[in-house]
């Protein structure tokens, strides 16, 4: 037997409900604040991700899926969206006519992780992007609208973390600080975090090993270095939060995995999933579409984990519900077999989720079967009841019974259904 290989997985039928119920409720959202869906490759040039997460990060030391394809062109499974997104925005000069684009996507992202709880090779993401606005305003707005996403999703146990990493302005005295600090910190550091140091000294801020993290508790953070621009901008954002009723915390510790943001960057964290407590990421990354070779252009964003994001709905709220059918017709005998074929298709045709049977099997069998499915209503289509012009319809929940005629039950049957409010919104 082949099997799916390790860390990927296959999201069954009695999952996706659940996932249908968030894909809609986060793109309703996001069009009613102007957001447009992009849809993108998943493997893009290995370059890209290279240039934009950065070469010392884990992503991209450790956790890509790159490889030759057969002409010997690196390309690399993406590991994350932001890049392609941006990569598409240049490309395709999407500034030309109007520098402010606010786009989403949604879809698979590949990193070679431990795979556990939480943590998937292949993963989904839901991530929105605003370029060509530097006001704090949209930093604000993004996590108001994730705040609301999951409100409307009924979560109530998520927190916003958020933080500023500043600019390359304030940025060269908080790394020599924080190289000051490390420097005299060296020996218990992990073997990474020392090779890392020099390069790229934020990095060590988000390294797991406990060893480091004990040893980095007192180090100096972002926070203290901003500039002018970078305080004022950040305190604007904290302000017009608490104007719009958005609970957070700031959280100095916080810096992403990615090398891109600047200014604002945020988390929003559960307790629901142990260690993989972050539920969704983003922040400001005002100088990378000029980094990959776009004009000069402030953007904003966030990524949304979908698996983790599901797997705390399920935890609160159960399983989404499974679709049952509005109605199973019962044929019995040869002549019924056809017209219930028939007539089940039109009813399909038309929005009404009805079934039938094809194998011929006993009234009793048949019952068993539609009360299993959970259909709301059966149609009985016997000799007898074709003879007699009088179909039986059948209420599940009440027991109910009526007769519809066989000469043409469609239009009798959809008008019962509707009449009780039965068939689907
Ligand atoms: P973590 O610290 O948990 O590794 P991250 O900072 O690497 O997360 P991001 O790059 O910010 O993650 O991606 C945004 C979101 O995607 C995360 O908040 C998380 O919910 C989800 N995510 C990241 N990696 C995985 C994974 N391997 N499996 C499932 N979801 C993931
Ligand atoms: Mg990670």
């Amino acid at each position: 037997m082949i099997q799916t290989i390790r860390g990927f997985r296959d999201i069954l039928p009695g999952d996706t409900a659940l996932w249908q119920t968030i894909e809609k409720t986060a793109s309703q959202l996001f069009e009613d604040f102007g957001f447009q869906e992009i849809r993108l490759p998943v493997i893009e040039k290995t370059e890209l991700f290279a240039r934009s997460i950065g070469e010392v990060t884990d992503i991209v030391e450790k956790e890509m899926y790159t490889f030759p394809d057969r002409k010997g062109t690196n390309i690399t499974l993406r590991p994350e969206a932001t890049a392609s997104v941006v990569r598409s925005y240049i490309q395709h000069k999407m500034y030309a006519a109007d520098p402010i684009k606010k786009l989403y996507t949604i879809g698979p992202m590949f990193r070679r992780e431990r795979p556990q709880k939480g943590r998937y090779r292949q993963f989904y993401q839901i991530n929105a992007e605003v370029f060509g606005i530097s006001s704090p305003f949209i930093d604000a707005q993004l996590i108001l609208m994730l705040n609301e996403l999951f409100k409307r999703l009924g979560l109530t146990d998520l927190t916003a973390h958020i933080n500023s990493l500043g600019c390359p302005e304030c940025r060269p005295t908080f790394h020599q600080a924080l190289l000051d600090f490390l420097t005299k910190k060296k020996d218990r550091l992990c073997s990474n975090c020392t090779r890392r140091m020099d390069k790229n000294p934020l990095r060590t801020l988000d390294c797991k090993v406990p060893e480091c993290r004990e040893a980095l508790k007192e180090a100096p953070t972002t926070l203290d270095h901003l500039c002018g621009g970078c305080s004022d901008h950040f305190d604007t954002v904290k302000t017009t939060l608490e104007k719009q009723g958005v609970d957070f915390i700031v959280d100095k510790t916080l810096v992403r995995g990615l090398d891109y943001y600047s200014r604002t960057a945020f988390e929003i964290q559960t307790t629901a999933l142990g260690a993989q407590s972050a539920v969704a990421g983003g922040g400001r990354y005002d100088a990378l579409v000029k980094e990959l070779d776009g004009p000069e252009m402030p953007a904003i964003g966030f990524a949304i984990g979908f698996d983790r994001l599901a797997e705390v709905m399920e935890q609160l709220k159960g399983p989404g519900k499974v679709k049952a059918p509005d109605l199973f017709i019962i044929p019995l005998g040869e002549r019924a077999m056809e017209k219930a074929y028939l007539w089940s298709s039109k009813l399909n045709l038309k929005g009404v989720r009805s079934e039938t049977d094809y194998a011929g099997k006993s009234l009793k069998a048949l019952m068993k079967r539609a009360d299993k499915l959970g259909a709301g209503h059966v149609l009985i289509a016997g000799d007898k009841e074709l003879d007699e012009n009088a179909l039986v319809l059948r209420d599940m929940k009440t027991r109910d019974q009526t007769t519809v005629p066989s000469d043409d039950p469609i239009d009798n049957i959809i008008k019962i259904l509707t009449d009780k409010g039965t068939i689907r919104d």
